[in-house]
């Protein structure tokens, strides 16, 4: 008989937006007269923009006809992708990257769950808490994590990040081999400075520990001073993994598309201690036998958000998401909430009333204001009293939940 691979039983029942989706829906039967608002999951609402659109169209002609049609593509990406990404998302930080650094993929979130598979399962984790449950989750799957005590893993280290803190995650006082962190956070939209990423880095190098740093949100950083990239901070190329998506850049949630950069100088040991091994030709290969590459179609979608047009389109879809993240934090703070985010990130963290707990208040918005929040306590047990809502849904959706909450508090 086939044997089940146990680890993932240690798995909770549901990802925790299929949780939520759970609850709404029992809501949406019980009442179905009210128009539910969803500031819950992290989708987009807007389309994409008319150069991406453009773009695809050219590419969907291309794949009609015979002398312009396009296979397989090279598993790594194609280079007019793999060259944008350095030319603009790199270079002008004064970052240098090697095209065989980048690898194209059909999102983050296939490359931020995949990416432990290069490493032993015996490797010890950190993550900062709260934090986007992939990463956990994916590390379950092959036994790193240990079992849930507690609303906690016993074999991971959790560096909290709360209002008492000011977000800022804390560095351990003992060896950690893979260390998550994610910037803008999701969920609780707040930054890293260059001198606390400093403090990371030099703390991977001294250890010898591989970051995994998540990029996701990069493009919705507005104050200067704020890394983008983890390779701005030096020594970084020689500990850390960076994890790009155009899914909340430029709306390509739908059409799947992002990279992951590996720097050839990241290395991990033997078990031996006798060779070091460099992540970038294990991933190189790792890659070549699970992954077949993005779509011709999503590249060149990708391709067009580093043209001129393409970048100003762009830029004015993160506006109008970040407007909803004003409006939202003014609307929510004059009703006294504590709000955290929203500033160089779609989203807000936000204390619940009188310490509720997560769910408690997610099921009172719900119930009260037809309002759909993401209880925090999902992402961590730091999370627990707060919960996160989105900027990314339209502007009226926006007022009207702001209006509808308003009228509940009273
Ligand atoms: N990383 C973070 C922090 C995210 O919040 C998300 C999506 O919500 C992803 C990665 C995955 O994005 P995608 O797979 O759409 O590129």
């Amino acid at each position: 008989m086939a044997l089940v691979n146990e680890y993932y039983l240690r798995l909770a029942n549901n990802y925790l937006f299929q949780e939520v989706a759970k609850k709404v829906n029992a809501f949406k039967l019980a009442h179905p007269e009210m128009r539910v608002i969803s500031l819950g999951i992290g989708d987009v609402t807007q389309p994409l923009c008319p150069a991406v659109v453009e773009a695809m169209h050219k590419a969907v002609d291309e794949m009609g006809s015979k002398d312009t049609f396009h296979g397989y593509g090279p598993e790594h990406g194609y280079d007019f992708l793999r060259d944008a990404i350095i030319k603009y998302d790199f270079l002008p930080r004064g970052v240098h990257v090697q095209r065989e650094e980048v690898f194209i993929n059909d999102g983050a979130k296939s490359d931020t769950g995949n990416i432990q598979e290069l490493l032993r399962w015996d490797n010890s984790v950190g993550v900062t808490d709260p934090i986007y449950p992939v990463y956990l989750d994916s590390n379950t799957m092959i036994g790193r994590t240990g079992v849930m005590e507690n609303g906690r893993w016993t074999n991971v280290t959790y560096f909290p990040c709360t209002a008492e803190n000011a977000f800022t995650p804390q560095l351990p006082d003992h060896r950690v081999d893979m260390i998550y962190l994610c910037y803008p956070n999701n969920p609780t939209g707040t930054v890293i400075s260059k001198g606390e990423l400093r403090k990371w880095v030099d703390f991977a190098l001294r250890n010898d520990a591989i970051i995994l740093y998540d990029a996701a949100y990069e493009a919705y950083i507005q104050d200067e001073d704020i890394p983008h990239s983890i390779y701005e901070i030096k020594g970084a190329r020689r500990c850390a993994i960076e994890f790009r998506s155009y899914s909340k850049t430029a709306g390509f949630t739908g059409v799947r598309c992002g990279y992951t950069v590996i720097p050839k100088e990241v290395m991990a040991v033997t078990f031996d201690g006798r060779e070091r091994v460099s992540l970038n030709r294990l991933w190189a290969r790792r890659q070549g036998t699970k992954f077949n590459g993005a779509s011709y179609i999503s590249q060149r979608a990708a391709e067009a958000i580093y043209t001129p047009e393409g970048r100003k389109q762009v830029q004015e879809t993160i506006n109008y998401y970040m407007g909803n993240a004003k409006i939202m934090t003014e609307a929510l703070e004059s009703m006294g909430f504590e709000v955290y985010g929203g500033k160089n990130a779609p989203y807000l963290w936000v204390k619940t009333p009188g310490g509720e707990t997560s769910w408690a208040f997610f099921d009172e918005l719900l119930y009260g204001a037809g309002v759909v929040c993401t209880p925090g306590v999902g992402f961590g047990p730091s999370g627990e009293g707060y919960f996160r809502l989105t900027a990314f849904g339209g502007r009226d959706d926006c007022k009207e939940a702001m209006r509808r909450i308003s009228d509940w508090c009273k």
